[in-house]
């Protein structure tokens, strides 16, 4: 075997559904030498990581810490130790990540019922209500911020009273929208939300921060079964991140470290500015996606600011586009999933990549993508626009 030459990866502009770019002072907290995970010190890190992190999920739930895996595994831990083989759970899905729930609900043998609302839209209280109360679920579990679709789901907390109401306890995917758009998990009543690093947060993907209430906590103390998952099982984790600080696997030290600078840069900016920030550069974004005649998949009214879904115009292939992007601006940009596959193009803004310079680049490059493949374009109309946007706002 030839032994490969030392890596120097490309530079890329990351305005996919995620990985986002990190912010740069991210990367730079990565670079510190490592320290043992039981580290006096390091233990001190991981408090202060639970603490921010709190602080960015709006919650005082004594649980509260990222999962050592991707968001994914964010899902699954919340319902693995939630559910039991024959708990009742709703799950509500409007996209190709409420697809996924159902899948992960199942495998932990409860009785899954499913809601779907097409693709782009959101659901109604009184589709979820009728539902709650005839079901009785144990667990409601529903995606926030539909990264496949660009869609998001408003009222999550009447959606936690009408669980409450009924017993049920309500999770949330928030993946998408954390550090991205407003979320409030006590302000809210959810009782076991789970998100990632990769995204808003501006960090490398491989975290997945959780949070149960303290509501959801009695649930999984109370189970009659073990957890499927060895790794995911709460009442071990809770042990390596609580008082005990009992070794339970490895803390991914860079990682942490990682996370620390990611959430402290959240806080540092304010949650409010952070969210406004979004909703400006999307708006910016808009106004030049609309002058290149490109339309969104999601309805307006539940528009995620940070994730831009838009059809992708007739004639146009999508594998020669976004080959395009990268090749000519190193910029990535998400195809579709699942009923949206070859369709649909999602340009997000998340975290570090939601400002101007991006969003002036990402058109003035479509604008050459979509004029390389035939399309008619106005040249300069799209830039003009979101400049136009800027100067007003
Ligand atoms: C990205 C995403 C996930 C999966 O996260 P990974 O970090 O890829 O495991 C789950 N749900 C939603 C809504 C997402 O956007």
């Amino acid at each position: 075997m030839q032994i490969p030459s030392p890596l120097q990866p490309s530079t890329r502009t990351l305005l996919g559904p995620g990985p986002s770019d990190a912010h740069p002072a991210v990367l730079r907290a990565m670079v510190n030498p490592l320290m043992g995970h039981l580290d006096p010190e390091f233990v001190s890190i991981m408090s202060q990581v639970q603490e921010m992190l709190r602080g960015v999920l709006k919650t005082k739930n004594k649980v509260t810490l990222p999962i050592s895996a991707t968001g994914m595994a964010g899902m699954e831990c919340c319902l693995v130790n939630l559910l039991e083989p024959g708990d009742k759970v709703v799950v509500c899905a409007m996209g190709f990540f409420g697809q996924r729930m159902i899948d992960v609900a199942g495998r932990t043998g409860a009785q899954v019922t499913t809601i779907q609302a097409p693709w782009g839209k959101t659901f109604s209280l009184d589709e979820i209500r009728d539902t709650v109360s005839k079901v009785k679920p144990k667990v409601l579990g529903i995606v926030h911020a539909e990264t496949s679709t660009g869609a998001m789901q408003p009222h999550i907390k009447e959606i936690a009273d009408i669980c409450h109401e009924h017993g049920a306890l309500l999770v949330i995917d928030a993946v998408t929208s954390l550090a991205c758009v407003e979320v409030d998990i006590d302000g809210w009543g959810v009782d076991a939300v789970y998100s990632c690093s990769q995204k808003g947060l501006g960090c490398p993907p491989g975290l997945s921060p959780i949070s149960f209430s303290d509501r959801a906590v009695e649930v999984i103390k109370n189970r009659k079964s073990k957890v499927q998952s060895w790794y995911l099982d709460m009442t071990t984790v809770m042990s390596y991140w609580g008082q005990d600080r009992v070794y339970h696997h490895t803390g991914p030290i860079s990682m942490i470290y990682a996370i620390h600078e990611g959430l402290r840069l959240v806080l540092e900016e304010g949650l409010e500015n952070r969210w406004k920030r979004h909703w400006n550069n999307h708006k910016a974004l808009k106004a030049g996606l609309e002058a290149l005649n490109l339309h969104y998949t999601a309805d307006a009214s539940c528009q995620l600011p940070q994730l831009n879904a838009v059809r992708i115009p007739e004639g146009v292939d999508d594998l020669k586009g976004r080959k395009f992007l990268l090749e000519k601006f190193g910029i990535e940009v998400g195809g579709g999933l699942g009923d949206f596959k070859g369709k649909v193009w999602r340009i997000g803004l998340m975290g570090y990549n939601s400002k101007p310079s991006i969003v002036l680049l990402a058109l003035a490059a479509l604008e050459q993508a979509l004029a390389n493949q035939g399309v008619k374009v106005n040249p300069g109309a799209a830039v003009g626009a979101a400049n136009k946007f800027y100067a007003q706002s």
